[in-house]
């Protein structure tokens, strides 16, 4: 390591050193290389551009420039500033959580150039003032970070459709050095991230760690009914006592179990996630399970609302209650468990009945255009007051109507500009207000179609896990990954 960057890791980050890999990652941006990154979470991704925009920063003292980090979700984006910050480091995000003057006068800050690393999410690259600011910073953007790089490729789990937009706000930016991160991808997920930002495998290679996880023992079970489920997770946390996370797909479903689970499993203590708790009951139950002692019985009943950024080394077991949406959705929840790479365990608890649950749940997330319209509609009819999914449902899609159909279109219609979520700080809450009517060209039904599809192809991979001998073979063949020699 170069004499600059061991003391900007040093005495910007107080760190001693870089791990192997990171260290072959920030050499290759330090010498004007763009890189793939695809390391599992808590491999230290953040690092490998934090470090380079800062030393680059540092090489260019009459103009330092400043790092720009994508980012699609607001409460990691706030943790990873908060933590900056506290280390000193001169770092802001840009997101729609802001109100119009904080985010006017951050933008005014960047262009006078006393940040050195802003963090934004996809979305801002169109909105008024934001280029212009970036456009305006003294010395330009000397890096570009991409963080969950999978939300680029319509093949991951996760598409987010203004992501494809970063390839060419990258050549606006005069194309700096550039790193996209992942913790997951697959070949044509891949191939699809260089394809959006334009580069080729020889000027983007990838540096990947090996993802087989050899402490976790993956099982999958098929089991009949709630009891069976309930009956399987007691035997899973008494033989690895400690703190686990039970996976639900459906609320209702999680709802159903609690009773069961804390009558089966009275030595546990218990406890509740998902996406509709109330934002302080989520704090209270996220704080409460980060803090728990290692050797405590705790089972987390939870959705896949908890996850993401959840940053706890001594997880001893994952069960899924539900089939998860994708071999991507299974290997991230269960990669949650034994990061202090002790014995852990991870269960799947295949019921056929839930595959259904899943292909709801997938034509859920893939509203039609006419429920587009409807649900659009019937926002438009409270343009003067906020709402949330169900004010809307019954009106949208009559009594019967599923309120998780109506809860995707919303999304749909967020992303749209039809409606914009009302934030009571970093969670949301899940209430809109209606902006400007649907333009009904915008709703490409053979797009949503084609995006059905592949989301039941994704499906159909998971069916495929269930049914082979070697849970983990199957895994490594799937995302197949060789890891980077280091
Ligand atoms: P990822 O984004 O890959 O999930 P993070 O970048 O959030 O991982 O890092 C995970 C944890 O590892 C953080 O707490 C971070 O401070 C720590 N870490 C990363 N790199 C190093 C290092 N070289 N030395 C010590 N700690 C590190
Ligand atoms: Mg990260």
């Amino acid at each position: 390591m170069d004499g600059i960057v061991s003391t900007v890791l040093r005495e910007r980050f107080g760190f001693d050193a870089l791990r192997p890999l990171q260290a072959r990652i920030v050499e290759r941006v330090l010498s004007g290389g763009d890189a793939l990154v695809v390391m599992p979470t808590g491999g230290g991704k953040s690092l490998c551009f934090q470090l380079p925009a800062l030393v680059l920063q540092a090489r260019h003292a009459d103009a330092p420039g400043i790092g720009l980090v994508f980012s699609p979700l607001i409460a990691l984006m706030e943790d990873q500033v908060a933590a900056l910050r506290a280390k000193g480091i001169k770092a802001t995000y840009i997101n729609s959580t802001l109100g119009r003057a904080e985010r006017e006068k951050r933008q005014r800050a960047i262009a006078r150039g006393e940040y050195e690393l802003v963090y934004a999410t996809p979305e801002r690259m169109h909105r008024p003032g934001f280029a212009e600011a970036l456009d305006a910073v003294p010395g330009g953007v000397r890096l570009l970070a991409i963080d969950e790089a999978h939300c680029i490729s319509k093949w991951g789990h996760d598409l987010r459709p203004a992501y494809r937009e970063v390839g060419a706000f990258r050549e606006r930016l005069g194309s700096p050095v550039t790193i996209a991160l992942t913790a997951t991808a697959t070949g044509p997920v891949r191939e699809d991230i260089r394809e959006v930002l334009g580069r080729t495998d020889a000027e983007m290679p990838l540096f990947a760690s090996g993802i087989d996880r050899p402490n976790l023992s993956l099982n999958v079970r098929e089991v009949w009914d709630d009891k069976d489920k309930v009956g399987a997770l007691r035997e899973v946390a008494a033989s690895h006592p400690g703190t686990g996370i039970a996976y639900f797909t459906l609320i209702k479903d999680l709802d159903r179990s609690v009773a069961l689970v804390k009558r089966a499993m009275p030595e546990c203590a218990v406890e509740v996630y998902h996406g509709k708790l109330d934002p302080r009951e989520k704090r209270r139950v996220y704080r409460r399970f980060i803090e728990a002692a290692p050797d405590e019985r705790l089972v987390l009943l939870a959705t896949n609302a908890f996850g993401m950024g959840v940053d706890k080394s001594d997880l001893r077991y994952i069960v899924h209650m539900q089939t998860p949406g994708s071999v991507e959705a299974y290997y991230q929840e269960v990669g949650r468990a034994g990061r202090d790479g002790q014995p852990s365990r991870c269960e799947f608890l295949y019921a056929q009945d839930d595959l259904a649950i899943q292909q709801e749940f997938i034509r859920w997330q893939n509203p039609s255009a006419d429920v587009m319209v409807s649900v659009a509609t019937a926002a438009e009819r409270r343009s003067e007051v906020e709402f949330d999914e169900d004010d809307l449902r019954i009106d949208a899609l009559g009594k019967s109507g599923q309120s998780g159909l109506v809860q995707y279109a919303l999304i749909e219609l967020e992303r749209l500009g039809v409606v914009t979520p009302v934030y009571a700080g970093p969670d949301t809450t899940g209430r809109y207000r209606f902006a400007r009517p649907l333009d009904q060209d915008a709703v490409e039904p053979e797009e949503i179609e084609a995006k059905h599809q592949r989301d039941l192809h994704r499906l159909l991979q998971i069916v495929r896990l269930t049914k082979t001998e070697d849970v983990r073979a199957f895994v490594l063949e799937y995302f197949d990954l060789e890891p980077t020699p280091v």
